[in-house]
C-alpha cells in the first residue's frame, strides 16, 4: 500500500472510482494538471535522469535563476513504482518539496500527498567518438529503457498538414526549417554508439524508435530500417525494439521486422473519421483511416497478436474548437474504437491530450480527471474481457507499453497494479 493523503478533491475522485488504485488516480490528476517547477525540482533534476524531450507544455521558468543546465527529472516515482511524466505547468496545484537527503514529497496546494523518488543518472564509463558523453546521446527514459528518433523532422509539419496536438509538427519542424539545417542523411552515429555502450553497461530492455512522418511511407520505411538495423546491431538480439511509426503495407512491415523491430505502434490518434481532416490532416491525405486500419491488421500477420497497438489522444475530441463533442460522446467513441480494434486483435491505448506549446490546445481547459479515469477503467475492462491482457506476462511487460518509461499514459498501470496480466 502506498501512503497517500487524499485531500477533498482526490477523495472525491476515489469515491467515484473506488476500484481504481489510488496511485493511478493521483497520476491521472498530475498528468492533467502538470507540475510547477521549483528549486526542489531543479535540485532533483541535477542528479536524476533528466527530462526535456517530452517537455512540450512549458519551459523551465526564469532559467537564469536556476542555471543554464537546470533540467527537471524526466519522471517522478511513487512508492509502488508508478511513474509519472514531468510536464511543467506554473498554474498546477502540484509541486515537489524536500531534497535528496531528507527525501521528496509530492504536494498539492502545498499539502503533502505522498513520498516521491527519482532514478539516479547512471555513471557511464567512456565517451563517444566525438568526445561527448554517452548519457547526452542516449535518450534514456528509465533504468533500462531508451527512446530514439529516426528523424526529428516531420514532412506534415513542413507542408502545413501537421497533427494539431503535436509539438514536433507544430514547433520543432518549423524551427528546423527556419534554421536551415540540412535534413537529409540524419547522422545517428552518436545515438547508436550511445545505445551500444549503454547496452553493455546497464542492460537495455527495450528501445522505442519514433520521430517525424514522411509523406511517402516507402521512404519512411527506409528511414526506420536504416535506424533500426544499426540499433539492432548495437544492442544485440535481446532488447525489444518498438517502432512508433505510420501504418505501412505488408512489404514495409516485413522490412521493419527483418531490420530488427519487435513491436509496432502506428497511432490512429482519433477514431471519428470526420475529425481526421481537422486534427490529423497529413495522415488523412496520405493514408486515411480505412487503409490505416487495414495496415494495422497486416502488421499482426507479421508481428503477431499482442505486438501491434494503436494509441489515441484522449480528450482531443472535447477540446478541439472545430468539434462539438461532449465527454460522454468522446467516451462512447473510444468505446466503439476499442471494441472494433480488439475484435481485430489490435491493442487500443490512449494518452492524455496535453496543452503543448505552439498548438491550438495550449490554453484549452482539458477534460476533467474523471474523464481520463473513466476511460482508463473502461479500457481495462475491455482488455480483460477480450483476453488481451493474457497475451502479456507481468511487471514491466503487463501490457503493450512499459510502465517504467511510458509515463505519460496510465493504461499500463492498471494490469500491473491490479495483477490482471501474467496468465499465460
Ligand atoms: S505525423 Fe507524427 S510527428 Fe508528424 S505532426 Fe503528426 S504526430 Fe507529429
Amino acid at each position: 500500500m502506498v501512503d497517500i493523503i487524499l485531500d477533498d478533491r482526490l477523495t472525491s475522485l476515489k469515491e467515484q472510482f473506488p476500484d481504481t488504485p489510488d496511485t493511478i488516480i493521483l497520476k491521472a490528476d498530475v498528468l492533467r494538471e502538470g507540475i510547477s517547477f521549483s528549486a526542489e525540482m531543479a535540485e532533483a533534476g541535477s542528479w536524476s535522469i533528466p527530462g526535456g524531450a517530452f517537455l512540450s507544455r512549458e519551459n523551465i521558468p526564469e532559467r537564469e535563476s536556476y542555471g543554464a543546465d537546470a533540467r527537471p527529472p524526466n519522471q517522478m516515482i511513487l512508492d509502488d513504482d508508478t511513474r509519472i511524466n514531468t510536464e511543467l505547468d506554473h498554474a498546477s496545484p502540484y509541486a515537489i518539496r524536500g531534497n535528496r537527503d531528507s527525501g521528496y514529497t509530492l504536494c498539492r496546494h502545498d499539502e503533502p500527498v505522498t513520498p516521491l523518488s527519482f532514478t539516479p543518472r547512471p555513471e557511464f564509463s567512456g565517451e563517444l567518438y566525438d568526445g561527448s558523453s554517452i548519457a547526452s546521446a542516449l535518450g534514456q527514459r528509465a533504468e533500462h529503457c531508451a527512446a530514439i528518433v529516426h528523424t526529428v523532422f516531420c514532412e506534415y509539419g513542413r507542408d502545413g498538414d501537421e497533427c494539431a496536438y503535436c509539438f514536433l509538427g507544430n514547433v520543432q519542424t518549423p524551427k528546423i526549417i527556419k534554421s536551415g539545417r540540412r535534413l537529409r542523411g540524419t547522422n545517428h552515429r552518436r545515438t547508436i554508439e550511445a545505445c551500444a555502450a549503454a547496452s553493455r553497461q546497464i542492460r537495455l530492455d527495450h528501445v522505442v524508435v519514433s520521430g517525424g512522418a514522411l509523406v511517402d511511407t516507402t521512404l519512411e520505411v527506409k528511414s526506420y530500417v536504416k535506424t533500426v538495423s544499426a540499433l539492432r546491431a548495437a544492442v544485440g538480439p535481446d532488447t525489444r525494439i518498438t517502432a512508433v511509426c505510420q501504418a505501412f503495407d505488408q512489404v514495409g512491415w516485413r522490412a521493419l521486422q527483418e531490420a530488427g523491430v519487435s513491436r509496432v505502434q502506428p497511432n490512429l490518434e482519433v477514431w471519428d473519421e470526420d475529425l481526421w481532416a481537422k486534427i490529423i490532416p497529413g495522415k488523412a491525405k496520405a493514408i486515411g483511416k480505412e487503409l490505416w486500419i487495414e495496415r494495422l491488421k497486416q502488421a499482426i500477420d507479421v508481428f503477431g497478436v499482442g505486438e501491434v497497438a494503436t494509441s489515441f489522444v484522449a480528450g482531443i475530441e472535447c477540446c478541439d474548437p472545430s468539434t462539438n463533442y461532449t465527454e460522454v460522446k468522446a467516451l462512447a467513441a473510444h468505446g466503439e474504437a476499442y471494441e472494433s480494434l480488439l475484435n481485430d486483435e489490435i491493442v487500443p491505448m490512449f494518452g492524455l491530450l496535453t496543452k503543448a506549446r505552439g498548438t491550438r490546445y495550449e490554453n484549452v481547459e482539458l477534460p476533467a480527471t474523471e474523464f481520463f479515469l473513466q476511460l482508463g477503467w473502461n479500457r481495462t475492462q475491455m482488455m480483460q474481457q477480450s483476453g488481451m491482457f493474457d497475451r502479456y506476462t507481468s511487471g514491466v511487460d503487463a501490457d503493450f507499453s512499459c510502465y517504467k518509461c511510458v509515463t505519460h499514459k496510465t493504461c499500463q498501470d492498471y494490469p500491473r497494479l491490479m495483477e490482471l496480466s501474467g496468465n499465460t
